[in-house]
């Protein structure tokens, strides 16, 4: 830990990260759990900065769950009884960003899981895509294809199904009729577990960005959009004691440096050190090895 912070410059190492910042924003992935098993540490960390009157609050680029689900997740891997405004996805913020212009007719052209699905129902956003998952396409069956009347933006998020027909039709709404080109996140890997990386979200929209010449807007981290959804909701207003912590330099430290708080990097995910040697644009404010470093 001290050999970090010598290395980096970046702290005083005298400095007591717990006791200078009153809220703590949590990564959720690589930071208090890896696929389905917590990190060593994370419920104890979690449990005493609520027993010191933090405010904890998370925030993940994950689109596969709604916040009734996560709920259940944050208590059966870390024990946590939170409530839903304690949990903030990047899947949520795309349905209220949407809902929010979308017109009596209007609706989603949605690449995604069913989870989303379920966080746009849920926030009676109207949307269409899912059933391109079992329909195979010809590049000739595009001939006849007729684009549904409304579509007014396509959400591009992690979907395990994507495949042709969605890319294309995904395509055709954004090129010929006007759609506005959203994506959750564009993380490129995502974790499964300890030891096993995948191809994310920005891998599985990479293709369709190209074809387009156009990359989307992004609504997750690390646009300080679910910042501000959280200022809505909690009082965060002196930002030089909110402090985000994540493993990805691009979500989570730049999404920390968009909305104005400083930043921790966890070495515990997708980051190694060798990672953070070579990146020399984006500077976290303190780089510990895991999440029980903060209460060291
Ligand atoms: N989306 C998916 C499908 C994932 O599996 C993950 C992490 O494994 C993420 C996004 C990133 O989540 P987080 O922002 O919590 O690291
Ligand atoms: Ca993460």
């Amino acid at each position: 830990f001290v050999i970090q912070l010598i290395e980096y410059d970046l702290i005083p190492t005298d400095m007591n990260i717990v006791h200078s910042y009153d809220a703590f924003l949590f990564d959720c992935d690589g930071v208090v759990w890896r696929g389905n098993d917590q990190v060593p540490g994370a419920s104890e960390v979690l449990k005493c900065l609520i027993s010191l009157k933090k405010t904890v609050i998370f925030v993940t680029n994950n689109t596969s769950k709604t916040r009734t689900v996560y709920r259940k997740t944050f208590k059966s891997i870390l024990d946590l009884d939170l409530s839903e405004n304690q949990i903030y996805s990047a899947g949520i913020a795309a349905a209220l960003y949407v809902k929010q212009s979308l017109k009596q007719g209007e609706k989603v052209f949605l690449i995604g899981s069913m989870g989303l699905s379920e966080i746009m129902e849920e926030n009676d956003v109207e949307y269409i895509g899912q059933d391109c998952v079992l329909e195979g396409s010809y590049f000739t069956d595009f001939l006849d294809f007729v684009p549904e009347n409304g579509i007014k933006y396509v959400v591009g998020a992690f979907d395990g199904y994507f495949n042709y027909s969605k890319m294309a039709k995904a395509f055709i709404y954004i090129k010929e009729c006007g759609a506005e080109y959203i994506a959750t996140n564009l993380d490129m890997n995502h974790s499964l577990n300890n030891s096993r990386m995948l191809p994310g979200t920005g891998a599985v929209l990479e293709g369709l960005s190209q074809s387009l010449g156009v990359q989307p807007k992004v609504l997750g981290k690390p646009s300080s959009l679910m910042f501000d959804m959280m200022c809505s909701d909690h009082d965060l207003e002196n930002k030089g004691r909110v402090l985000m912590i994540g493993d990805s330099l691009q979500s989570d430290i730049q999404f920390g440096i968009n909305s104005g708080i400083d930043t921790a990097l966890v070495l515990s995910g997708i980051t190694s050190k060798d990672t953070l040697l070579r990146e020399t644009s984006i500077k976290p404010t303190f780089v510990i090895n895991n999440i029980l470093d903060l209460l060291k």
